[in-house]
C-alpha cells in the first residue's frame, strides 16, 4: 500500500476490504507481520516518545482507527478513504480464521475477561481454532512468548494496550512468523 504520513506516522492508504484480502494472504503465506491500528492518542504518545515512535516504524502496516486521523487526513489535504479500526479487523479476521483453519493465539485483558472471550468466540465461531490464550497481567514475559511459540498460531492478537503491546511485538515478533496484531482494549468489548 501506498502510505499518507500524519505526525510523522505512515499510515497507509487503502480500505477495510483491500486491507484484509493483504492479510488473508500473508497469514496464508507464513509472512512476518505487525500490524498497529493507531488512533490519535497512540500519535501524541509517539510523538513525545521516540523509542514508541521508532518501534511504529518497525511495523508494516499501520491503520487510521479513529476519526481524528481520518480528519486530520483530510485537512492535511491527504485524505484517508475511511478508519480501519483492530475491532472490526480482530473481527473479521477471527471469521475468516475460522474458515481457514487458521490457528490463532489471544493474549490480554484480565483473567475473567479473557475467560469470558474464550467462552463467547467457543459459543459463536464453534470453527475457530484457539492455539491459546493467556491474560495479560503476567509476570514472567520470557514464558509467556515461550508458549505463544510451542502454540504455533497464524495469528497472535495482543490486548494489553498502547504501548505495551507494541513493544512486545516488535521484541519478540522474530520468534514466530505470524501476523501479530495489537488491539488494545478489544478483548473488554468481546466480552460484552
Ligand atoms: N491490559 C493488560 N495488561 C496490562 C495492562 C492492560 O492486559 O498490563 C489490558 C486491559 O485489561 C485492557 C487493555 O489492556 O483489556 C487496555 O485497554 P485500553 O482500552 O486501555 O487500551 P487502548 O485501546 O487504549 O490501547
Amino acid at each position: 500500500f501506498d502510505t499518507i504520513s500524519i505526525l510523522n506516522v505512515p499510515f497507509i492508504n487503502t480500505t477495510n476490504r483491500a486491507f484484509l484480502t493483504q492479510l488473508e494472504q500473508d497469514v496464508l503465506a507464513h509472512q512476518n507481520r505487525f500490524v498497529v491500528t493507531a488512533n490519535p492518542e497512540i500519535l501524541m504518545y509517539a510523538r513525545e516518545h521516540p523509542d514508541y515512535q521508532r518501534v511504529l516504524h518497525q511495523a508494516d502496516y499501520i491503520t487510521p482507527d479513529g476519526i481524528g486521523v481520518i480528519q486530520g487526513a483530510q485537512i492535511l489535504g491527504t485524505p484517508l478513504p475511511e478508519r480501519i479500526t483492530g475491532y472490526d479487523t480482530l473481527l473479521s479476521l477471527l471469521q475468516w480464521g475460522a474458515k481457514h483453519h487458521q490457528r490463532l493465539f489471544l493474549l490480554g485483558a484480565k483473567p475473567a475477561v479473557l475467560k469470558q472471550v474464550v467462552a463467547t468466540l467457543k459459543a459463536t465461531t464453534p470453527n475457530l481454532v484457539l492455539a491459546g490464550a493467556l491474560d495479560g497481567y503476567y509476570d514472567n514475559e520470557a514464558a509467556v512468548v515461550d508458549q505463544i511459540v510451542a502454540a504455533k498460531p497464524d495469528m497472535i492478537f495482543i490486548a494489553t494496550g498502547f504501548p505495551k503491546q507494541e513493544f512486545f511485538i516488535a521484541k519478540y515478533r522474530h520468534r514466530v512468523d505470524a501476523l501479530w496484531m495489537g488491539v488494545g482494549g478489544s478483548f473488554d468489548v468481546l466480552a460484552g
